[in-house]
């Protein structure tokens, strides 16, 4: 079984600085891994179908936030092993553990792709938001900064995508 042969590279000391349950924070930080899979799927796939009026521009900021996601996901997975935790392995287990699941981009139009992505940013945005409460600087500062890092990226996904959607609006 994969887990039982998976190496701990979890170093003692490493350990002892995290003032706070560490299986806790690690089924926190696989949540997350699950959104940001599925958040890179979402945009992935999108920026494939979408139609509509610039979508040029729309295709772009969809494959670099599809891109931003994965940079994240690996993040959270280094972070968990680091932990002494494993990531998921499974596509049913990052269904399962989704909080801001899935939206199909099933109308390819540039609007609904945006509107479904901009929910999805602001879903993650209130996730990561809420992981900060826990992990408070003192108790973990590694994690907490990579979480305050990635929630950075996630305020500044929403706002892209909202300004995008504004100017798609305005074109007659
Ligand atoms: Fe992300
Ligand atoms: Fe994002
Ligand atoms: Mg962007």
């Amino acid at each position: 079984m994969l887990s039982a042969i998976r190496v701990n590279r979890m170093g003692s000391t490493g350990t002892k600085i995290v003032k706070m349950n560490v299986t806790e924070l690690i089924e926190m930080l696989n949540k997350a891994l699950a959104d940001e899979w599925l958040a890179y799927y979402q945009y992935w796939v999108g920026s494939k179908i979408v139609k509509g009026p610039m979508r040029p521009d729309v295709q772009k900021e969809l494959i670099e936030h599809a891109n931003d996601e994965l940079k994240h996901a690996d993040m959270l997975a280094e972070r968990i092993i680091q932990l002494g935790g494993q990531p998921l392995l499974s596509p049913d287990e990052i269904k399962k553990a989704s909080a801001c699941g899935y939206a199909a981009p099933s109308d390819p139009h540039v609007l609904k792709i945006l509107k479904q992505n901009i929910q999805g940013e602001r879903c993650a945005i209130a996730i990561y938001h809420q992981i900060l409460e826990k992990v408070k600087l003192g108790n973990d500062p590694i994690t907490f900064h990579m979480i305050r890092k990635i929630l950075e990226d996630e305020v500044e996904h929403e706002e892209d995508l909202e300004s995008l959607a504004e100017d798609i609006a305005l074109i007659k």
